[in-house]
């Protein structure tokens, strides 16, 4: 019985989990930002929006002030300084997760050639969002690098990271029509929101095999296996046989970014002119399960955008 006792831990409320979460990483991106020799502040100010959006969306829904330990000093500091989010996340839907906005102002700091820096910030990051709780509430679990062989260059990814189910798929299609390399993109619509491939429209790739794309846990440093989904989209090799929701893995993000940094990779595999119309129904299909998705928050009214100026060409 004593040993039970003993063994039995302690977990923090989920919302309680979730505010700490946001908290750590808007003071962490504010704090690196002011680190990094080049301009980072819209790194911070998508960061916002994203967690701001995410509160919206939670249930119970979160305000930001709520989201900033009800501290009026810091909300009013961050107001002034980046007022965007503020005005724009209750209609503007994000384009990637936060995580990924913690990522890349860790790269910007420490520069794409250390990568054992990166992991390790990014390892002592997600250990402070995992104290106390079970759950993977805003963190992500997982990291990847791809190069090709040819190039020193590392171009990295972390996997989604929100809470729940519709904030995930929300994200996913966001990403896939503002933030992904096309692709990218085209590979994941070619599975979500189905789970299975569509019969009109199949954009899965095989990545070349001088691309390395390795994938590893953030906490503890061991290489993962790609999943049997990034299997279906890149044509992975693996042994592994979970799989997650397409479009939710570090793969795809790493992967996005390899493909915007270096234009000659995949040279041939852009979209056949012939496709053009399922590609458009494929989207639609996309679409409107992302708008089914945000009937259900009352406080949330699209206005048809994503919060983004940084990478007009990504697509
Ligand atoms: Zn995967």
């Amino acid at each position: 019985m004593a040993d039970r006792q003993e063994e039995k831990l302690e977990y923090l409320p989920e919302e309680a989990v979730f505010r700490r979460n946001a908290f750590i990483l808007i003071t962490t991106m504010v704090d690196l930002s002011n680190q990094t020799p080049q301009d980072t502040s819209m790194l911070v100010e998508e960061v916002l929006h994203t967690l701001f959006f995410l509160g919206v969306i939670n249930c119970p829904p979160f305000s930001p002030r709520s989201l900033l330990d009800d501290d009026d000093e810091i909300l009013d500091y961050l107001k002034i300084e980046y007022p965007l989010p503020f005005q724009l996340y209750l209609t503007q839907l994000p384009r990637r997760s936060p995580f990924s906005c913690l990522l890349d102002m860790v790269v910007s700091l420490y520069g794409q050639e250390n990568e054992d820096q990166i992991k390790d910030k990014l390892k002592i990051i997600v250990h402070q969002m995992k104290e106390g709780t079970n759950l993977q509430i805003l963190f992500s679990s997982t990291i990847c690098i791809s190069r090709i062989n040819s190039s020193s260059r590392r171009y990295y990814g972390v996997s989604m990271s929100t809470k729940g189910r519709p904030a995930g798929e929300i994200l996913v299609a966001s990403s896939c029509f503002s933030f992904w390399h096309r692709l990218v993109s085209d590979a994941v619509m070619t599975y979500y929101p189905d789970k299975q491939k569509k019969s009109y429209f199949s954009r899965n790739i095989k990545i070349p095999t001088d691309i390395k794309c390795e994938a590893f846990n953030i906490s503890e440093g061991r290489p993962m296996d790609p999943c049997t989904s990034c299997s279906d989209l890149f044509g992975l090799d693996t042994n592994e046989c979970r799989r997650w929701a397409h479009g939710s893995c570090a793969e795809v993000e790493s992967l996005s970014n390899l493909f915007k940094g270096e234009q000659l990779v995949m040279e041939g595999l852009g979209p056949d002119e012939n496709e053009q119309e399922d590609r458009l129904r494929a989207e639609r299909r996309v679409i409107n399960h992302l708008k089914n998705q945000l009937k259900i928050f009352k406080d949330f009214n699209w206005d048809g955008k994503f919060y983004s100026n940084l990478n007009p060409n990504t697509n």
